[in-house]
């Protein structure tokens, strides 16, 4: 049967297509998966632990916590915080909606903080301000979430000299850095931070399918997480209420979810782990690749602070639209048209409808909503080959 389906609209069906992003899956990831399908453990077992120990000693942080997703891993790190009805949540407006939605999840109220014109992170100054006018206005946050926007970390020292005074936990939102470094650390050991989560959908660093985790160096916390994700449950006696009943006997505490992370999924990402450096490595390779041939072009290319070491999970160039006869949406709908598999992050998460509903505005967060109008992810992933990459580069000067 001849399945017709247009091009323009699933332009990702035609065959030369170079996506924006995409898992690399080898033999030994295979090998590792199927060894737990034949074991005894499909769920519950010992590969997620394996999976927790091998991130935790990676990123140097005592404890990690794998869950169902980022989302999920999002969640119970504000409730774990303590966040609930009257409090309030800060984020970034340049970010997936995920980092803004956990707030709500818990009762709270969201705002935003906006970004670096250099960075398109959480800018500094406009977290200095805005704390320093809620301090006054009786408004400061309990949770701020600051997301390492393209697998750059934000300045987290900064960040947390600024938590002390003014009193706010922070989760970093590090879906997009696992494998990048701050100060020469690993982004993950929590130095600056309470907690810090992951992701590991099929786009990201490393992927379990669907997948996250939650790191901290603080017993309370993990103890809290790991009940969490598991309704609230547990069998350990001296946490119970009274008598335990006997071997089959289990107590909930408190209100939980089943966020829990599969041993399938786990023994993918332990498999993965081993590869990390190996894909950052190779996204490094080609982000400066990319910095070399792009560099003629009317564009911002991206800008790195000496501090940091990105994971490279995106490259977003803005298009210099003074110096360009065309549009930036006639321009990325050029390139999707020639194959090129572009995209866009972030449509920033305040002017989403659902967020215009909660009260916020157009004009609210400015640099966000510029850095908008002019932004471009460019395909960047592990297995994306040089000819690809100049493709992407000679369609872009064409269009241009
Ligand atoms: C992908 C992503 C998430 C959500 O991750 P999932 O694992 O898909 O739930 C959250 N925040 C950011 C910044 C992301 O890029």
């Amino acid at each position: 049967m001849a399945l017709r389906v247009s091009t323009a609209r699933y332009p990702e069906i035609m065959s030369n297509y170079i996506p924006y992003g995409r898992q690399d899956i080898n033999q030994a990831d295979i090998d590792t998966v199927v060894e737990v399908l034949r074991s005894d453990w499909i769920t519950q077992g010992p590969a997620i632990e394996r999976f927790e120990q091998a991130i935790a000693q990676y990123c140097n942080a005592k404890y990690a916590v794998a869950v169902s997703s980022a989302t999920a891993a999002l969640h119970i790190a504000c409730l774990a915080a303590g966040l609930a009805t009257g409090d309030i949540l800060w984020t970034s407006p340049n970010t997936f909606v995920a980092s803004a939605n956990c707030g709500l999840y818990c009762g709270a109220k969201v705002d935003f903080v906006d970004i670096d014109v250099n960075t398109y992170n959480l800018s500094i100054k406009a977290l200095e301000n805005k704390l320093a006018w809620a301090a006054k206005a009786g408004c400061l946050p309990k949770v701020v979430i600051p997301v390492h926007f393209a697998g750059q970390s934000c300045e987290m020292k900064k960040i947390a000299a600024l938590s002390q005074q003014y009193n706010f936990q922070i989760i970093e939102d590090a879906s997009h850095a696992i494998g990048a470094k701050y100060q020469s650390k690993p982004v993950g050991g929590c130095e600056f931070s309470e907690m810090t989560v992951f992701s590991f959908h099929p786009v990201k660093i490393i992927t379990t399918g669907e997948g996250g985790m939650i790191l901290t160096n603080q017993e309370k916390l993990y103890k809290k997480l790991i009940r969490l994700r598991s309704h609230g449950i547990t069998k350990n006696p001296d946490l119970m209420q009274g008598e335990s009943h006997g071997a089959w006997y289990y107590q909930q505490l408190e209100l939980g979810f089943n966020y829990r992370m599969t041993d399938i999924q786990a023994a993918l990402g332990s498999s993965q782990m081993n590869r990390l450096d190996e894909f950052v490595e190779r996204r490094q390779f080609l982000a400066h690749r990319y910095n070399e041939l792009l560099q003629y072009l009317p564009l911002t290319l991206p800008w790195q602070d000496p501090e940091t070491e990105s994971s490279w999970h995106l490259y977003v160039i803005r298009l210099k639209l003074d110096k360009i006869s065309k549009t930036h949406r006639q321009v990325f709908e050029e390139l999707r048209q020639a194959g090129i598999g572009v995209n866009l992050h972030y449509i920033p998460v305040h002017t989403q409808p659902y967020y215009q509903k909660l009260g916020f505005k157009a004009g609210d967060f400015p640099q966000s909503e510029q850095y908008y109008q002019e932004a471009i992810s460019l395909p960047l992933y592990y297995g994306l080959n040089a000819d690809e990459q100049e493709q992407v580069v000679t369609k872009l000067a064409g269009i241009l």
